[in-house]
């Protein structure tokens, strides 16, 4: 073994603590990596690969970065999913006796990271520990940003793998159990952050006894039972904090332990494929559920309706609740203005709050909490003049703490514009420490007495371009150019630094002062930064109480939005019933409708119940089948989270689960939807549904040969129908199964209506009750732009598979999308006259073969606007589309 100098020995011993993270080893003003760590460090952070002699034969490699841009290449470690261990010297390396003495000070991970600059304002950045039992699996997740802790306890592998992914954790710590290593290999393709761990001693964190842990419980939760899991999980959690964050977690209080099943389960695939949070193709939040309802002012409002999203509600009093406040905030816009408004005034409160706990937060910080704070009156205001129409809104207004004893101490203390650097002084205000404006009398004084030398000095020299200056390092001079240097008397002038074309000296008077106004600003920037860290340790002492603030406006912000959303989109609020039934009238998708940027949404219908469980729709593709059967789900999930719905009228059963699948001909997976797939998300809804469950099939059996998938797809709607009785929507493209409505008393044939003329096919978006003909695949493929003579080929083929009768249609139209009633599509065309005025047919006599294809597809397009509904700019630029064609 290579004989190691002191400083390398102590860095190798420090390291071997920290094996699964980069250890940033800090040598002055930089910190260092070195061995193999710094190799890759090199790579990674794309910075100079050097060498450093430390004892063994060949050099060191090492690399480094100063200590005060270190944050920016921590970041882009973490960003990248590696681990940092921060080594710091905690002794005045003038005092240290041989090598500075060095500890790490903490280890930032994935899902610890505490600065702003690492974080997501709207999203929260979970920490998860599970633990998986005999019987059960617990799981603990907390943001130790926000000081959020939660606690759950489910049933098994899958339940657990659904929590998890549901948190959408940037780091998981696996508590070694039973199916540990299963865990981690589904974890695997999230590419999350995993640390597998023992079970810590007793169950509980190492250091933390048993009851210590149980106690902690039973006062955060009261009567609520801790099982042996959830303390195996908390316990693993905890003990993970204590090892990386070496500090105490004051924040990390409220722990909540609550009961999966007391909300919706939605499963990884159905939020995936529901486009909840994040779009599939390219997993941004933009396209999704929760980009069209977010209209929150604060971040912590933002990551609230999140978590309502995420976790929407069964009992009905409790969507009621939050429906009425809803209601009030949309029925009141002036009030919800002014609560918007104020809320502009409010930072990111929980955060705020995490970091006064944590100890990092700055002067700036304390400002911004004030600045919250002082807004959180005239909030309060404005809804207690709501309180009468909401109990929600009631209860929050009456438990908003305004904290003006938090606004005092700040207020009192800190400077309305302190800087950015903590420990250069101008932190605190005058008067609030008598010592501290002594200090700061000296040193004003000082500079004083300083300014007032330079007159004098010129005057008794009568150098008129003498000068007196500062610099960090040779402190006060008088500085006195070359050519004038002659006129400077002998003996009080002791030379200090020459350039070019002038020399500085001090003498003894200003060197006297300049060390009591040094000695003063030195005191006064310790003393500044002690008081300001008791200022930070008094709020702190108070974070449970904005925390709990910080709950309430996150509520307030989020019922805004949804009320703002409401309004802006014309939703309406659903009835919340239990007799089973699911009534829509004119439902819309509402994330598709906002995206149409010309044609309208075409609404359509539900009605599902005891007396009809399943819809089976066929055809035709591309006519909305997909859009109609996700537009279901997704306004039960907004109903039961207490928003409004894009509806004329809703009535709905809350559900305990929806379980999706969608068809690989979708490729809506990323390409990873093979067959197998396919059937497991059918396993997995048929192990878990029952009769409240909402079950949406998008394509089944496709992945395999026609007559296998139909097959199965044929048994697995019987069993639904007779085994799981839930609610269910089926979509295929196997039109022979539509005579399953002759043996199944609760499944009803549906389809989308086309408009079919000679050459034309309109698709109408219109589900119609009965089965669909055919799934008008070619001109599907024809729109898409594939060669004619592919097109005429598949056409002579389907002729041949099955009769010329089956394909009527040689050309394909994708028009506007309108609303057409189904009995209209039959009606007969309106028709031109010579002044190009609509006729109806029987005024004219005409037949409806007289009319040309240009003045039939235009009579067309008139009968089939919806007048009613049209805006009066709709209503011009739709003649002036009209106009075009004539
Ligand atoms: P396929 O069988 O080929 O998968 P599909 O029947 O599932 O097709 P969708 O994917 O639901 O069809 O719809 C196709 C497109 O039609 C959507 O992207 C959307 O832009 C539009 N669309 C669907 N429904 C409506 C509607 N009700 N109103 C207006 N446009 C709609």
């Amino acid at each position: 073994m290579a004989n190691y100098t002191p400083m390398m020995q102590q860095y190798l011993s420090v390291k071997a603590q920290h094996q699964d993270a980069f250890l940033f080893f800090r040598l002055g003003d930089f910190y260092e990596l070195f061995f193999d760590d710094a190799v890759r460090a090199a790579r990674e952070l794309e910075i100079t690969l050097t060498g450093r002699d430390g004892g063994a034969s060949e050099k060191i490699p090492m690399c480094g970065v100063p200590y005060h841009s270190v944050d920016t290449y921590i970041s882009q470690l973490i960003d990248k999913g590696y681990k940092v261990a921060i080594c710091e010297q905690v002794e005045d390396p003038k005092q240290a006796k041989g090598v500075v003495r060095r500890e790490v000070t903490r280890v930032i991970t994935p899902g610890t990271v505490m600065e702003g600059k690492f974080l997501t304002d709207k999203e929260n950045n979970y920490l998860l520990s599970v633990y998986m039992g005999k019987n059960a699996a617990a799981l603990a997740a907390c943001d130790i940003s926000t000081g959020e802790f939660y606690v759950t306890e489910v049933a098994g592998l899958q339940p657990l793998l659904d929590e998890i992914i549901q948190y959408q954790p940037s780091e998981v710590v696996i508590v070694e159990g039973q199916g540990d290593t299963v865990v981690m290999e589904h974890l695997h393709p999230h590419n999350i952050v995993v640390t597998k761990r023992p079970l810590p001693e007793g169950s509980a964190a190492a250091g933390a006894p048993l009851a210590a842990l149980q106690q902690w419980f039973s006062e955060v939760n009261g009567e609520k039972e801790c099982t042996g899991q959830m303390l195996a999980a908390t316990g693993g959690l905890l003990s993970y904090l204590e090892e990386t964050q070496k500090r105490s977690l004051g924040h990390l209080h409220r722990v909540q332990l609550y009961e999966a099943a007391s909300y919706m389960v939605l499963d990884q695939f159905t939020r995936r494929n529901l486009e909840l949070v994040e779009t599939i193709r390219d997993k941004t939040k933009k396209g999704s559920l929760l980009w069209l309802l977010d209209q929150t002012v604060t971040a912590m409002g933002g990551r609230q309706l999140r978590r309502w999203l995420d976790k929407p509600l069964l009992a009905k009093s409790e969507v009621e609740e939050r429906q009425q406040a809803v209601q009030t905030m949309l029925d009141s816009w002036l009030v919800r203005d002014e609560i918007r408004t104020q809320l502009k005034d409010v930072y990111d409160l929980e955060r705020l709050a995490g970091r006064v706990a944590y100890g990092t937060a700055s002067a700036r910080d304390l400002i911004q909490l004030k600045s919250s704070l002082v807004a959180i009156p005239a909030l309060k205001q404005a809804l207690l003049t709501l309180a009468d129409a909401s109990q929600a809104i009631k209860e929050v207004a009456g438990r908003l703490d305004e904290c003006s004893d938090v606004v005092e101490i700040i207020e009192h203390s800190i400077v309305d514009d302190p800087p950015l650097a903590m420990k250069e002084g101008g932190l605190i205000k005058e008067g609030y420490h008598e010592y501290l404006d002594k200090l700061r009398t000296a040193s004003r004084e000082g500079k004083q007495w300083i300014a007032g030398l330079e007159q004098q000095e010129r005057q008794v020299t009568g150098i008129r371009s003498l000068k007196i200056g500062y610099n960090k390092v040779f402190g006060y001079y008088i500085e006195v150019t070359k050519a004038n240097l002659p006129a400077l008397p002998e003996g009080r002038y002791e030379r200090k630094q020459t350039l070019a074309n002038a020399e500085r000296f001090i003498t003894p008077e200003l060197k006297e002062k300049e060390a009591l106004i040094l000695e003063a600003e030195e005191k006064r920037s310790e003393l500044e930064y002690q008081l300001f860290t008791e200022v930070r340790e008094a709020v702190s002492s108070q974070v449970q109480r904005l925390q709990a603030l910080a709950l309430q406006v996150a509520t307030i912000d989020v019922l805004q939005s949804l009320a703002v959303v409401a309004q802006e989109h014309g939703y309406v609020r659903p009835e919340i019933i239990s007799s089973g039934q699911l009534e829509i009238s004119d439902g819309r998708h509402p994330v598709v409708e906002s995206v149409l940027t010309e044609d309208p949404f075409v609404p359509n219908d539900t009605q599902m119940g005891s007396d009809q469980e399943i819809l089976l729709i066929t055809g035709p593709n591309m006519a909305g089948k997909s859009t109609y059967m996700r537009q279901v789900a997704l306004i039960v999930i907004m109903a039961q989270m207490g928003s409004f719905v894009p509806a004329e009228a809703a009535r709905i059963t809350p559900v305990d689960r929806i379980f999706t699948r969608i068809g690989a001909a979708d490729d809506l997976v990323g390409g990873q939807s093979t067959f197998m797939v396919e059937m497991k998300e059918i396993e997995v809804t048929l192990r878990n549904a029952n009769s409240r469950s909402l079950v949406i099939i998008d394509e089944l059996g496709r992945g395999t040969s026609t007559s296998e998938g139909m097959s199965i797809a044929q048994a697995v709607i019987e069993y639904l129908h007779h085994d799981i009785g839930c609610k269910t929507l089926v979509s295929t493209h196997y039109h022979e199964l539509f005579h399953l409505e002759t043996t199944l008393p609760r499944l009803k044939n549906f389809h989308m209506a086309v408009n079919e003329s000679d050459d034309t096919v309109i698709f109408l978006r219109k589900l119609v009750n009965g089965p669909a003909d055919k799934s008008y695949g070619i001109y599907c493929a024809q729109i898409a732009g594939l060669p004619e003579r592919i097109i005429d080929r598949a056409n002579e083929l389907l002729d041949e598979y099955d009769g010329p009768a089956a394909n009527p249609v040689k050309e394909v139209k994708q028009e506007r999308p309108r609303k057409i009633e189904a009995e209209k599509v039959t009606e007969p065309p309106a028709q031109l006259d010579l002044f190009g005025e609509f006729i109806e047919p029987a005024k004219t006599g005409k037949s409806v073969a007289t009319l040309s294809k240009a003045e039939e597809k235009l009579a067309k397009k008139l009968r089939e606007a919806d007048l009613i509904n049209m805006t009066p700019l709709q209503a011009m630029n739709f003649l002036f589309e009209l106009k075009q064609h004539v």
